[in-house]
C-alpha cells in the first residue's frame, strides 16, 4: 500500500505563529496564561502546559503575570481589560484575522451595519462582532437578516469560510434587502490557507482509493476538511490519533491519501504516516 500525503495539509502560517510565540515566551520568561486553546488540538495544548502554559477563558481568572491572546484574535474590551489589571500581553492575533478585525472596525466608524459570513459563537467571530462596537451581527443564513439594518451595510467573513459561499452569502443578501439599501460594501476576508487544504485534498482523492484526515473533533477547519475528503465520494476516515487506525479500513487498497487541519502538528502527522506503513503501507 502506497501512502500519499497531500501537496497543503496541517498548520496554517498562523497557527504556527501563534505556537512559536508561546514556546518562545515559555523559555525566555516563564509560565503564561492562553485566553481559550491555542489551538484546536488536545496534544498541542497538552504539549504547551506541560511547559507552563494555563488555559483559561476569561481575563480575570489571570492573578498576575501574562496572558496570550490566540490566533483567533479578541475584541477590544479584552485588550482593555489585560492593560487595566497590568498584565503583560502576547498577542499571537494572525495578521489575517487582525485585517478582518481592523475592517469590522472601520466599517462601523464610517456608519455602516457591519454584517458577518460566519458563526456567531465561534471565538473569531464573537471578537469580530466586538469590534463593530454593537453595530454588527454574524450569520450563515440570509434568510436570517433582518430587513431593518439601515440603508448602509458593510459585509465581511469569518477567515475560515470560503471564498465561493461568501460572494453566494453577499448576492443572497443584496437580492433579499435591495430595496432598502443605498450603500453596500462587501470585502473578502476569507483566508486563502483553508481553501489551499480543500484543494489539494481534491488533487488528491484522484490519485488514491481512501483517505485518512487527522486533526481535533473539535476544530472547524479539519471537521470541513473531512466534509470535502468525503465529498470526493473516496472512503474518508477522520482520526484526532494514529492509534485510531485500523487495518481493517485498508484491505485492499493500494493507495491511500494522508491530510491534517490547520491546527493539527507535523509530529502527530509524522504518526500516522509511521502507523500506515507498519499496518503495510509505504511512505
Ligand atoms: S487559517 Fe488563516 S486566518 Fe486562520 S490562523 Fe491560519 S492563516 Fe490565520
Amino acid at each position: 500500500m502506497k501512502v500519499e500525503l497531500a501537496a497543503v495539509y496541517g498548520f496554517c502560517p498562523g497557527v504556527r505563529r501563534a505556537v512559536e510565540m508561546v514556546e518562545e515566551y515559555l523559555r525566555k520568561n516563564g509560565p503564561l496564561a492562553t485566553l481559550g486553546a491555542i489551538v484546536h488540538n488536545a496534544q498541542v495544548v497538552e504539549e504547551l502546559s506541560k511547559k507552563g502554559a494555563r488555559v483559561v477563558e476569561r481575563v480575570s481568572e489571570v492573578g498576575e503575570g501574562a496572558v496570550a491572546v490566540t490566533a483567533h484574535g479578541a475584541g477590544p474590551e479584552v485588550f482593555e481589560e489585560i492593560a487595566r489589571r497590568g498584565l503583560k500581553l502576547v498577542d499571537t492575533t494572525c495578521p489575517i484575522v487582525r485585517r478582518a478585525q481592523e475592517a469590522a472596525r472601520k466599517f462601523a466608524e464610517e456608519g455602516f451595519f457591519v454584517l458577518i459570513y460566519g458563526e456567531e459563537s465561534h471565538p473569531e467571530v464573537r471578537g469580530l462582532l466586538s469590534w463593530t462596537r454593537g453595530r454588527g451581527r454574524a450569520t450563515l443564513n440570509p434568510a436570517d437578516v433582518p430587513s431593518d439594518l439601515g440603508d448602509r451595510l458593510a459585509l465581511i467573513s469569518q477567515t475560515t469560510k470560503g471564498r465561493e459561499e461568501f460572494w453566494w452569502f453577499v448576492r443572497a443578501v443584496v437580492e433579499r434587502l435591495g430595496p432598502n439599501l443605498r450603500e453596500v460594501r462587501a470585502l473578502d476576508t476569507t483566508c486563502p490557507e483553508t481553501g489551499r487544504r480543500y484543494q489539494a485534498v481534491l488533487a488528491l482523492a484522484q490519485r488514491v482509493e481512501a483517505l485518512v484526515v487527522v486533526g481535533s473533533r473539535n476544530s472547524a477547519n479539519t471537521r470541513k476538511l473531512a466534509e470535502v475528503a468525503r465529498s470526493t465520494g473516496r472512503p474518508t476516515f477522520h482520526i484526532e490519533r494514529a492509534e485510531e487506525l485500523d487495518h481493517e479500513w485498508f484491505r485492499g487498497l493500494t493507495r491511500v491519501g494522508v491530510t491534517a487541519g490547520a491546527s493539527t502538528p507535523d509530529a502527530l502527522v509524522a504518526e500516522v504516516i509511521h502507523r500506515l506503513q507498519g499496518l503495510g503501507g509505504e511512505g
